[in-house]
């Protein structure tokens, strides 16, 4: 192990039987953290190579179980989201794409910083069980067509280890290893096709586009190269999408756009990637909205997995927040920004997100009633509203906002 690491961090190249001992070591608890943490700084600064990149990710996936599914079944599809502020697009898309004849075996992430995640969001519906095995997860989409769920402990258990490790060393921004991390988990889902939503700008882990379009064909080329059909689309993550942050607020947002009532950006997103990822018309999936077909498919995966679907109409009454205040508008004119990156930031500090994979999230809290850019406003409208555990959390909140918002 010391001279791979030293190999690496001199700039050498790791073959890839070398990367996949490291992972399987690793993996089996014989590689301390130490060296693994050792490796991982190498590359950060080193980078890896594309044959590297696919090595790593191999690895990964092959550190757990990966799905089989039976012949002759729908096309297994789904789609990854590299995360954004207000991102509850997975709430949608998943039944919305049930609704057609093919399979969704979506495991999805918790937040970490201030990227949002869709277990949080699923949990808080009462009683939502992310925790699907593999044969109740083939049950379900057999009879529904869909799942949402968490990894469980032997779905690329390396990469979960992994990431914590990176998390606590200051390695998680690194291009490869970020690929192989994602890369890994879809891999694992035995998917046929794949659609990636690689976010750019001040809420997103890549802050321009040209470092998004990188990224995004990185993501694909592994996915192709491992017979995944793999498109991606490259969306703006300046301001939050939709008009709500928070996982009761999302999920309440996410019900109303299930209902044909969504924010035009959310439905957009949701429909682009519906249609990028099935070839099937946006009529198609835009009438899906709008007769309540998506939403009764949406109830249907609630129920499937405990969850209890009536208070889903008034979530943010279920988890209610104790303070609720509006953040006027400083002065009148054009709202021009509204910062994704300080709002996510904010929603992070009231509890909506965690700081550690341990911490606990609070449902309740967040934004809600966001104004959009481009917006004219009256100087003391509400560009929002504050949903927060306490006095003091929301005038933080408030206090800081004044930073996030550009009038002109
Ligand atoms: N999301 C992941 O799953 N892994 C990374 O490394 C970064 C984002």
């Amino acid at each position: 192990m010391p001279t791979l690491i030293c190999r690496k961090r001199d700039g050498g190249v790791l073959l890839p039987e070398e990367i996949a001992r490291v992972v399987a070591d690793f993996t089996a608890g014989t590689l301390p953290d130490s060296q693994m943490a050792a490796l991982c700084m190498a590359i950060f600064f080193r980078g890896l190579s594309d044959a590297e990149t696919a090595a790593f990710t191999t690895a990964l996936r092959d550190s757990g179980r990966v799905a089989v599914w039976p012949s002759g079944t729908p096309p297994k599809i789904d789609k990854h989201s590299t995360g954004g502020i207000g991102d509850k697009v997975s709430l949608i898309l998943a039944p919305l794409l049930a609704c057609e004849d093919f399979w969704v075996p979506m495991v999805s992430g918790r937040g970490l910083g201030i990227t949002g995640g869709t277990l949080d969001k699923l949990e808080a519906i009462p009683g939502f069980d992310v925790a699907v095995d593999e044969a109740t997860g083939l049950r379900q989409l057999e009879k529904i067509g869909v799942f949402m769920a968490g990894q469980t402990a032997d779905f690329c258990p390396a990469d979960k280890r992994l990431y914590a490790l990176r998390d606590v060393t200051g390695t998680v921004p690194s291009r490869g290893l970020i690929i192989a991390s994602i890369m890994s988990k879809k891999l694992a889902e035995s998917l046929d096709r794949l659609i990636l939503d690689v976010k750019y700008g001040s809420g997103a882990f890549m802050k321009t586009l040209a470092e998004a379009e990188t990224l995004a064909h990185g993501l694909a080329q592994v996915g192709t190269s491992h017979g995944v059909e793999t498109s991606f689309l490259l969306s703006p993550m300046d301001e939050p999408l939709g008009r709500t942050v928070g996982n009761a607020l999302e999920v309440g947002e996410a019900v109303a756009t299930l209902k044909g009532q969504g924010p035009a950006d959310l439905v957009a997103l949701t429909l682009d990637l519906a249609c990028g990822v099935s070839h099937f018309p946006r009529e198609k999936f835009a009438r899906r909205l709008e007769d309540g077909t998506a939403w009764e498919k949406f109830v249907t995966l609630v129920e499937a997995q405990g969850g209890d679907a009536r208070p889903l109409d008034d979530l943010s009454t279920f988890h209610a927040a104790r303070v609720i205040q509006p953040f006027p508008a400083p002065r009148t004119g054009c709202l021009t920004r509204m910062d994704a990156g300080i709002i996510g930031e904010v929603a992070l500090r009231l509890g909506a997100g965690r700081h550690r994979a341990t911490d606990a999230v609070d449902p309740s809290v967040g934004f809600g009633h966001l104004r959009k850019c481009g917006e004219h406003v009256e100087k003391g409208d509400a560009l929002l509203l504050v949903h927060a555990s306490s006095d003091s959390h929301a005038a933080l909140a408030l206090e800081i906002l004044a930073g996030a918002v550009s009038i002109t």
